[in-house]
């Protein structure tokens, strides 16, 4: 497939642009129901507060028949609609929630591509009308509070969700602090990290457009652990390759919080034979360590040098989403202890914590290892609604990065739960070899396709 073709080609499950989806979010500004005939569904979802329109109440006083039980499941991303589905598979007499606060997923796999200029974010753009097909309730929501001794979830109108396990898949929240002179409010506007797909990753795209030839962009990498090791690099390759054919003058400066990183040999490599010097890697201890940057004028201060960019993609420090945090789900280092077998939280057992937020041993914060993990979750937690011991898990993870039009490269793993710890299972998964052929590298790329293809077709129909 040629990479025009990939720039426009939809996958088969996208239902709405992002486009009508943003313009009926706009038109929202109470939460509501996803999809259709999902009503009768959502009546065990309600605590006292009755917030349904009349007619909606009447068909949930209807509802024929008390589920085995209620799971409350928040965030539809890549953990938290996968555990959604899943459980809804393993068994259909309990009732299951999916609450998101967006009436649409934006996926960051493949983002790094919208700002190359090789993608449309219409193609990274889904709604949760699949999964209303499957028997789960979607509510459009965002919840605010989680309180674990009376069992119940809060909404930001004051809906209350009650649960008897709770599923939280909330994805990351960013920490602005670590660097003076940064905010939410300037990433933005001024300086995206674009590290959820969405308005910042165009943002960064038109920044990109408007740079002169010549001009040299900041990556601001940041320390571990955060989500998509590879994702920085990946970017910097995306930037050269609209650069290469573009403004093949620009220089791309990868500011690195730390001194190795991920695939990193595979990457050098790919850089170099691609795109030659445009790409510079500043690891930590040279001088890549940032403290500060000023919006207006795009310098960032360094521990040993300032830098001057025409355009800065300072990518923050991170931690669990914030309703994590707030619910006291969290360690020091601001991520979610769990049981690794069952991802139920060491600080609340009927709330179990998947995907990006929680600690998962040798598993890294990727998409397909959220995937991973709400496949085993939704089994586990099926499992101790029927009274039975959780099913042994098995992980698994593979990341792609797409270098060039025929150039992919790879990272996979296979995991076992030994002594309560996720780790790898010795001799499974591995990288690309360094010296792959072109014809690999190329299938790669295709592969990447693939792999984006088919997971979010198992998240969202
Ligand atoms: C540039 C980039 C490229 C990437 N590429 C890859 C890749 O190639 N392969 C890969 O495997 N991974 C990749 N990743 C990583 C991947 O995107 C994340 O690891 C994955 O999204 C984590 O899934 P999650 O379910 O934990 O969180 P998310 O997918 O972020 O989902 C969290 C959801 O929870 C919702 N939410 C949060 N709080 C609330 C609340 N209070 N109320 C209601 N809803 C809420 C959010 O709206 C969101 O929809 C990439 C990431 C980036 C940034």
């Amino acid at each position: 497939m040629s990479t025009s073709d990939r720039a426009t080609t939809k996958p088969r499950n996208t239902t709405i642009s992002s486009a009508s989806a943003r313009s009926k979010a706009a038109d929202t500004s109470r939460r509501r129901f996803l999809g259709t005939g999902a009503a009768v569904l959502t009546t065990a979802t309600l605590g006292a507060g009755g917030w349904l329109g009349a007619a909606s109440r009447a068909a949930a006083q209807a509802a024929p028949s008390a589920p085995k039980a209620r799971v409350v499941v928040v965030g539809g991303g890549y953990g938290g609609a996968i555990a959604a589905k899943y459980l809804k598979l393993a068994d259909p007499d309990i009732r299951v929630t999916l609450i998101e606060r967006s009436p649409y997923y934006v996926s960051c796999p493949l983002s790094n591509e919208v700002i190359s200029g090789e993608r449309d974010i219409d193609s990274l753009t889904f709604d949760y009308r699949g999964l209303t097909r499957r028997g789960v309730a979607v509510m459009q929501d965002e919840i605010v509070a989680v309180d674990p001794e009376a069992h119940y979830v809060r909404g930001a109108g004051g809906a209350r969700y009650n649960y008897d396990k709770l599923i939280l898949a909330p994805g990351v929240s960013f920490d602005y602090d670590p660097i003076d002179g940064m905010s939410e409010a300037v990433a933005e506007s001024t300086i995206p990290h674009a590290w959820k797909a969405g308005a910042q990753t165009l943002l960064l795209r038109r920044q990109l457009q408007a740079m002169p030839d010549g001009g040299v962009v900041a990556i601001v990498a940041p320390p571990n652990p955060f989500r998509c090791p590879p994702g920085p690099y990946e970017r910097a390759a995306q930037m050269a390759l609209y650069f290469k054919h573009h403004k093949p003058k620009a220089k791309i400066l990868i500011l690195d919080a730390k001194d190795a990183f991920s695939k990193q040999a595979l990457f050098q490599a790919g850089w170099q034979e691609h795109y030659g010097d445009m790409i510079e890697w500043v690891p930590g201890a040279a001088g890549g360590i940032i403290e500060a940057v000023d919006p207006k004028t795009r310098t960032l201060t360094g521990l040993v040098e300032d830098f001057q960019a025409d355009v800065v993609n300072l990518i923050p420090h991170q931690r669990a989403a914030k309703l994590a945090v707030d619910a006291g789900l969290t360690d020091a280092a601001g991520w979610c202890p769990v049981d690794q077998q069952t991802f139920a939280s060491e600080q609340a057992p009927d709330i179990h914590v998947i995907g990006d937020a929680a600690i998962a041993g040798a598993m890294p914060k990727s998409g397909y290892a959220a995937n991973s993990q709400g496949k085993v979750c939704a089994a586990a937690v099926a499992a101790a609604i029927n009274g039975e011991p959780p099913p042994a898990p098995s992980y698994v993870n593979t990341c792609y990065s797409i270098l060039a039009h025929d150039h992919g490269i790879s990272v996979a793993g296979v995991y076992e739960l030994k002594d309560g710890n996720i780790v790898s299972v010795p001799g499974a998964g591995g990288l690309s070899p360094v010296d792959a052929d072109a014809r690999t590298r190329a299938m790669e790329v295709e592969y990447a396709i693939g792999w984006f293809r088919n997971i979010t077709a198992d998240m969202f129909t």
